[in-house]
Formats: structure tokens, C-alpha cells, sequence
């Protein structure tokens, strides 16, 4: 059956674009992963050429016509703003000149003569889970997505709608500052964040937090330890492969991760009360046995009322690779909809 209209989402990396389509029934036509690289280094016209060719390889992948296409969806990773201004600041992954101010999302919508809705990736794959989890009920529900990577990213689902705040910056998890009574261990100094801040979510349940906070001081304490052999990066990024194994420190460094996180979800219950606390990331993607102990750590930190209890669930997120794409397509479906009233 030919499709009458879809919709498509894009996913822009560091490295690689990840593209999908989405049709007018709600039905991805991608099953796998879609990438061109992203050339986001070498600056804006380089990288929108490459969001067009993104279009372009997952609309041959599934012979669509272009003239079937009604809306993009195109996530990034911030800081940018809801409309997809990326920081006058800079940005980790945009670190050319040319991107700093510069309107990403309105540079495509006029390349391609569509309308192109925006969010940050946090956001998309946000909004990913909560759709995998609540399908037509999406809705009526509300969610919130930790999702720990080099950051920590994730993102407010009301309603089945991404909550993108006054200046795009709602739902900014990893800087939540949480409390650090009884989670530092004996002279632990207070975690530094690239934000400026101490002791907020991201300066601990990050990559960059295990790399400049976490791992620094347990291996104070572990003296001798394999890791300390290695450079910081490179020894950060094995944590969890040492976790898997039981290793002391490793346990050390997510514990403390996993009650920085439950803490988060408590703030995150008065704030919001959703009924999905989503959990994302790298440790997602760990041995099943360590996956769970931690889950059931966070969930252990994690503070709710009998009723609020009774009502909600901590779970994993899902396909993360592909939540980025497939949540910005579900974005553009939404709008569309929301635009038109087609279904
Ligand atoms: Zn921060």
C-alpha cells in the first residue's frame, strides 16, 4: 500500500546523522539504524548539507518521494534554545565559530521548503520512551528520562508532549543541584560540574563526573588499583566494565551514581509526579546483572509517597540508539497533526 504522507526524523550527532521515517499511521519504515556522518566539526554548511543528505539516504531506504514528506524532525545536543538556536556560548559538539548563535533548525526548514521541529536529543529520546511505553495512551501520561552519558541529559513528557520551558531549558536534569549528605565518602571533595555549579546531578551520574570527580578520588582510596595506571579518560570509560565485575571502587563510584540519581527522581516526584521515572544510558546497555542491581539502587534512593508509589514505575529506556531519531520523528508527527488534523 503506497503511503499517503510521513514524516522525518533526524538524529545529529557528533560524528553521524541516524535518519527514520515515520508514517501517516505511526509506523516506523526503518527497523536499523540510518547514518551519514554529520561533519558537525567542519561548520554549519557542511553539516546542513549532511542533514540533507540524511533526508535523502532514509527516503531511498524506504522509496518514499519527497513530495510525500510533510515535516522534519531534527534533534542535536545542546545548550540550544527551543527553536533550535544553538548557545551564542558554543557548544560541545558545535565547536566551529560559525555555529555559535546560529539557527540550525531554521537553516534546514529553508534548505528543504519544510517546516522542521526541534529539540534537544535529550528531549527526542525523551520523548521516544514515553511513546514506546504508553503508545495511543501517550496522552495521558507524564514521564521523566535520566538518561547518563558523557552528560546527563533526559527530559519532561506532559501529556505526551515534550515541557520545553520559557527559553528551551525545562527539564536540564543534570544540573539539578542534589543534596550530597551521606552520598561523599570520608574527604570527598564537593564534585565540580562543567557548568559551573557543585554537586548537581551531571557532577556525579556522568561520564565526565566519573572521569573528574568520582574516579579521582576512589582511586585515593583504592591505592594501587588497575585504573590508576591509565589516563583519566581512557580509565573512566572502563568503570563500568570493572562494575560488571564487581569490582570494589567500581561499585564505589556507582553507588554514589545510583543514589545521585535516586535523589533526582525524589526531586523530581515533588516537582512533577510523573508516572514513568525512565533510566537511559550506558549502564542500560550493561551485563543484565549489574544493570539491575543498579536500577534497584536508584529505586532504593528514590523517595516516593504510598500513592505516588502505587501509581508509578522506574524503568529502563529503551533502543537508545535510535530514541533520538525515531523521538524527533514522533515531534514532527505531533505537530503535523496538531497543525492539520489529519487523523
Ligand atoms: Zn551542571
Amino acid at each position: 500500500m503506497p503511503v499517503d504522507w510521513v514524516v522525518i526524523g533526524l538524529d545529529n550527532g557528533g560524528t553521524m546523522n541516524n535518519g527514520t521515517v515515520l508514517d501517516s499511521g505511526g509506523q516506523f519504515l526503518l527497523e536499523r539504524m540510518a547514518e551519514v556522518p554529520s561533519n558537525v566539526r567542519e561548520g554549519p554548511d557542511k553539516a546542513i548539507q549532511c542533514l540533507v543528505d540524511s533526508v535523502e539516504q532514509v527516503l531511498g531506504l524506504t522509496s518514499v518521494p519527497m513530495t510525500s514528506v510533510r515535516a522534519i524532525g531534527l534533534d542535536s545536543p545542546g545548550p540550544a534554545t527551543a527553536d533550535g538556536v544553538i548557545s551564542s556560548k558554543g557548544a560541545t559538539n558545535f565547536g566551529d565559530a560559525g555555529w555559535r548563535g546560529f539557527d540550525i533548525r531554521g537553516a534546514l526548514a529553508e534548505r528543504l521548503g519544510l517546516p522542521v521541529i526541534y529539540n534537544n536529543d535529550g528531549n527526542a529520546a525523551a520523548l521516544y520512551a514515553h511513546h514506546v511505553r504508553f503508545g495511543k495512551e501517550a496522552g495521558r501520561h507524564s514521564s521523566v528520562s535520566a538518561i547518563v552519558g558523557t552528560g546527563l541529559g533526559g527530559g519532561l513528557i506532559e501529556a505526551g508532549r515534550v515541557i520545553k520551558g520559557a527559553a528551551g531549558m525545562a527539564g536540564e536534569l543534570g544540573h539539578v543541584p542534589i543534596p550530597m549528605d551521606g552520598l561523599l565518602g570520608p574527604a570527598q571533595p564537593m564534585p565540580g560540574c562543567n557548568c559551573g555549579q557543585r554537586g548537581d546531578a551531571e557532577s556525579v551520574a556522568s561520564l565526565t563526573g566519573i572521569q573528574n570527580n568520582l574516579l579521582p578520588y576512589w582511586l585515593t582510596r583504592y591505592e594501587g588499583h588497575e585504573l590508576s595506571k591509565l589516563p583519566a579518560g581512557q580509565a573512566a570509560k572502563l568503570v563500568r566494565r570493572y562494575g560488571e565485575e564487581g569490582d570494589e571502587l567500581a561499585m564505589a563510584i556507582f553507588t554514589q551514581q545510583a543514589i545521585t540519581l535516586g535523589r533526582l527522581f525524589t526531586i523530581a516526584a515533588n516537582f512533577f509526579d510523573p508516572s514513568v521515572y525512565f533510566l537511559g544510558g550506558g549502564v542500560v546497555e550493561a551485563a543484565s546483572h549489574f544493570r539491575d542491581w543498579f536500577l534497584a539502587e536508584v529505586r532504593a534512593n528514590t523517595v516516593l509517597r504510598e500513592e505516588q508509589a502505587r501509581a508509578a514505575q522506574i524503568s529502563l529506556v529503551p533502543d537508545l540508539d535510535m530514541a533520538g531519531a525515531r523521538g524527533s520523528a514522533i515531534a514532527a508527527f505531533d505537530w503535523f497533526i496538531s497543525q492539520y488534523h489529519v487523523i
